[in-house]
């Protein structure tokens, strides 16, 4: 889906900004609202004919822990639960100065967005997690064609100029410090423009196969989620400044992508979150389906099948409305029964229905004996029954640029690159080996936020 709004051409762009912002997903919008209202001169840039970035497919929803939606919902949650939680999905290999400011300020973005007319007042849970903190719209629709068309009609309101087919192509520095930029458009041409400080909102390299093949070559034959634009240019720019790059090889693979078509479709976290359940050729379940990608994407490889089956039924379906958008374009597979269901598969009918039994059971006294799943624990009794084919697929990449809590650029040395900040998937650091589900929205709003705070305090003084 693309969301239509009128934008700008590089011929338009004016010869000086105080901050460029590079990426037009909810990273680059967010903090050009933010530097705008703080006084700045700003503009987005983004190389793409359409705006939104790889958020736009974002469909699960924004993590955030003690906020007011949670205590609405009755979920009494805790910020040290969240940090610990994060931490041990990522390996115990996050960037703990980093980890502590998402953490903390998740809840605020949460409200923030609120003010903008984005409303995120229903919730579900992501892999990891032990509560209910991931934030979703009360529609349930996938939140990044949401988030990215009401930040969008706020930046149009308040006349922040958006372009787009305008590309980073360098950046320059002069006496320690970003002093401007070029682009380029479609046709080739190069504009230079001079800026005070410069925000990398570019998204990571998940669509990069040469870089993905550079740092884990065992990657290198897997399809990805990500959309074209997502081929890690503003980190290889950064670099040739100096930027250092932490944690390139840790390259997320989601275990839920429908792969068996010409294009992929990352079946959302939140399928599962609201209760559908994993099983394998025998019809058989094989995993905890709510612990980390990581553990999910291992044990889906180990079958050694090409995929497996996520099953659910209408109680799910009704919870997640992006099962909507994937029935749609021919992802589901429908069965009157659960005999037809299997039959449809090919799964051995006997055990399918053993194992939604055996699920029931598991939900009705609240103990999964085979797997210990212990959230969305969702009763599969009642037809008609639903199912995917997925199997793991590239999704996001957690290393990036090496940035500090104020989201500045540090070189190799560890030294502030003046007048340069990178936030969202292009910064690493945050998820440490392995990102949780509802975190990346998370990072854009919280880190978004920040740098177009710390743009604008380095560029008025202040
Ligand atoms: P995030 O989730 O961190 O906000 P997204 O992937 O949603 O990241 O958005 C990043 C955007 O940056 C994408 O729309 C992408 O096309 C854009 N982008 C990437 N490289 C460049 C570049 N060199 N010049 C301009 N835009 C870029």
């Amino acid at each position: 889906m693309q969301t239509k709004i009128q934008t700008a051409n590089i011929d338009s762009l004016e010869k000086e900004y105080d901050l460029v912002i590079v990426g037009s997903g909810a990273t680059g919008l967010v903090s050009a609202l933010q530097a705008k209202r703080l006084g700045l001169k700003v503009a987005v840039i983004e190389k793409m004919a359409s705006l939104g970035g790889n958020t736009m497919r974002a469909s699960s929803g924004m993590n955030a822990a003690e906020t007011e939606v949670q205590l609405a919902n009755g979920v009494i949650d805790d910020f040290t639960a969240f940090y610990q939680e994060t931490l041990q999905g990522g390996g115990k290999l996050n960037d703990k100065e980093l980890l502590e400011y998402f953490v903390t300020h998740a809840p605020l973005a949460i409200e923030w967005l609120a003010k903008q007319g984005i409303v995120l007042s229903d919730l579900t849970i992501s892999g990891g997690m032990s509560q209910k903190r991931m934030h979703r719209p009360q529609s349930l629709a996938p939140i990044g064609a949401y988030l990215i068309k009401g930040l969008l009609a706020r930046c149009v309101a308040e006349a922040i100029p958006l372009f787009t087919n305008t590309k980073l192509v360098a950046i320059k520095k002069a006496a320690e410090k970003i002093t401007g930029i070029t682009v380029a458009g479609t046709d080739g041409k190069e504009v230079e423009v001079g800026v005070k400080a410069l925000l990398l909102a570019t998204g990571g390299f998940g669509a990069n196969a040469n870089l993905i093949a550079q740092y884990q070559p065992q990657l290198a034959n897997y399809k990805t989620t990500n959309h074209a634009g997502a081929s890690g240019d503003g980190l290889l720019l950064a670099q040739k400044l100096g930027a250092q790059l932490v944690d390139m090889n840790f390259i997320q693979v989601h275990p839920t992508v429908q792969q068996d078509f010409d294009h992929t479709y990352l079946i959302g976290e939140a399928v599962r979150g609201e209760g559908a359940i994993l099983v394998n050729k025998n019809g058989e379940r094989f995993v905890n389906e709510l612990a980390t990608r990581k553990r999910v994407t291992a044990a889906i490889t180990a079958l050694n099948e090409n995929g497996a089956y996520l099953i659910f039924n209408q109680t799910v379906r009704q919870r997640v409305k992006a099962i909507e958008f994937y029935d749609k374009v021919g992802l589901v597979v429908t069965g009157a029964s659960l005999a037809e269901l299997a039959t449809k598969l090919a799964l051995p009918k006997e055990n399918l229905s053993q194992t939604l039994s055996n699920w029931n059971q598991a939900v009705a006294t609240r103990t999964d004996c085979q797997f210990g799943r212990k959230t969305g624990l969702v009763t599969l009794n009642q037809a008609p029954y639903y199912a995917i084919h997925i199997a793991p697929g590239i999704h996001y990449t957690m290393g990036g640029l090496h940035i500090n809590a104020k989201t500045q650029v540090l070189d190799e040395d560890g030294q502030v690159i003046s007048g340069l900040y990178a936030a969202g998937e292009v910064a690493g650091g945050l998820h440490g080996n392995n990102r949780i589900g509802g975190n990346s929205i998370a990072e854009t709003v919280v880190f978004g936020l920040q740098a177009g705070k710390q743009a604008a305090k380095y560029i008025l003084g202040k």
